[in-house]
C-alpha cells in the first residue's frame, strides 16, 4: 500500500536546494499552525482528487535524464504509515528523495534514514522547544519528539535543513535565537518570511510581520550557531561551524506550507 498523492508538481526548482526536483503533496497532518497556507490538505483532504502513483512513477520514468529527485511534502509524509514504501519507491527510480516535515515522529525519520530511503530532510522548527510550540504548532506537541527529531538531524547522517517561518505575532527575536541555539551545529537554519494572505487561521492574513532587513539582521546573529544561515531566497551566511560540510551553498529553494 502507498499513501494517497494529493497533489503533484512535475517540475520544481525552488523547492531543492541545486536540484530539480518533482514534488509531491500528501494529506492530512496532526498539527494545526495558524500560519499554514496549505489548508486545503490539512484540514479537507478527502475532498481533493488524488494522483495515481502510477502517474508519478510513469513521470519519472520518462524524465528520469532530467529529474534529480522527488520531494515529499504534505500536510505532514511521516504521519503516514505506508512512507517507507513510498521512499523505497522512488529509490528504485533511481530518485533522490527529500522529505519536509514537522519533526513530530522522529522515529520514522530515524527509520528512513538508517535504510537510507532519504537523502535531505527539511524540518520546521516552529518555536523554541517550549510552552510556545504549542500556539505556534495549534496543537499540543510532543517536545520530547521534536527535540529527538532536532538531535537526530544534528547526528548529520542525512544532509538536513532546519528551518522556521518568522512571525512577529507568535515569535519574537530573542525566540529565533533560542532555536538557534537548539540546533546548534546544523548544517543548515533558513528564516522565512511570514505571509498573509491565505493562512488556516484568517485573521493572520494580513498581519505585517518582520521585514525582511530585520530577518537578515537576525540570520546573520543565528549563524553564531550553525554552519550556515540565511533568508530564503538570500545567500547564506558562514557561522562558525564553516569548515564543515555545509551544503548551503546557493540561495536555498522552499516555500511556506
Ligand atoms: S504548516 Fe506544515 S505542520 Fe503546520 S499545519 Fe501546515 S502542513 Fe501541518
Amino acid at each position: 500500500m502507498l499513501p494517497q498523492i494529493k497533489g503533484f508538481i512535475n517540475q520544481t526548482l525552488i523547492d531543492w536546494e541545486g536540484k530539480i526536483a518533482s514534488e509531491i503533496f500528501l494529506p492530512g497532518c496532526n498539527f494545526r499552525c495558524p500560519m499554514c497556507h496549505s489548508a486545503h490538505l490539512v484540514l479537507n483532504p478527502s475532498t481533493l482528487e488524488s494522483i495515481p502513483f502510477y502517474a508519478v512513477r510513469d513521470y519519472l520514468r520518462e524524465q528520469k535524464d532530467w529529474i534529480d529527485g522527488v520531494v515529499i511534502c504534505g500536510g505532514e509524509p511521516t504521519m503516514h504509515a505506508e512512507i517507507e514504501s513510498l521512499c523505497s519507491e522512488f529509490k528504485q527510480l533511481d530518485m533522490a528523495v527529500k522529505i519536509d516535515t514537522n519533526g513530530a515522529y522522529p522515529e520514522v525519520l530515524e527509520s528512513l534514514v538508517d535504510k537510507r530511503l532519504v537523502d535531505f530532510i527539511a524540518m520546521d522548527v516552529k518555536a523554541p522547544v517550549d510552552d510556545t510550540y504549542r500556539a505556534v504548532a495549534g496543537v499540543d506537541v510532543d517536545l520530547a519528539a521534536i527535540g529527538k527529531s532536532i538531535a537526530l538531524l544534528q547526528k548529520g547522517e542525512v544532509d538536513h535543513e532546519f528551518r522556521t517561518t518568522v512571525c512577529s505575532f507568535f515569535l519574537d527575536k530573542s525566540d529565533i535565537i533560542n532555536i538557534a541555539r537548539t540546533i546548534d551545529g546544523a548544517r543548515a537554519y533558513v528564516l522565512q518570511e511570514f505571509k498573509g494572505g491565505s493562512c488556516l487561521d484568517p485573521t493572520l492574513n494580513n498581519y505585517q510581520s518582520f521585514s525582511r532587513d530585520e530577518l537578515k539582521a537576525l540570520a546573520a546573529e543565528c549563524a553564531e550557531y550553525v554552519q550556515a544561515c540565511c533568508v530564503r531566497g538570500e545567500a547564506p551566511r558562514r557561522g562558525k561551524f564553516e569548515t564543515r560540510n555545509s551544503k548551503l551553498e546557493t540561495p536555498p529553494g522552499g516555500r511556506q506550507k
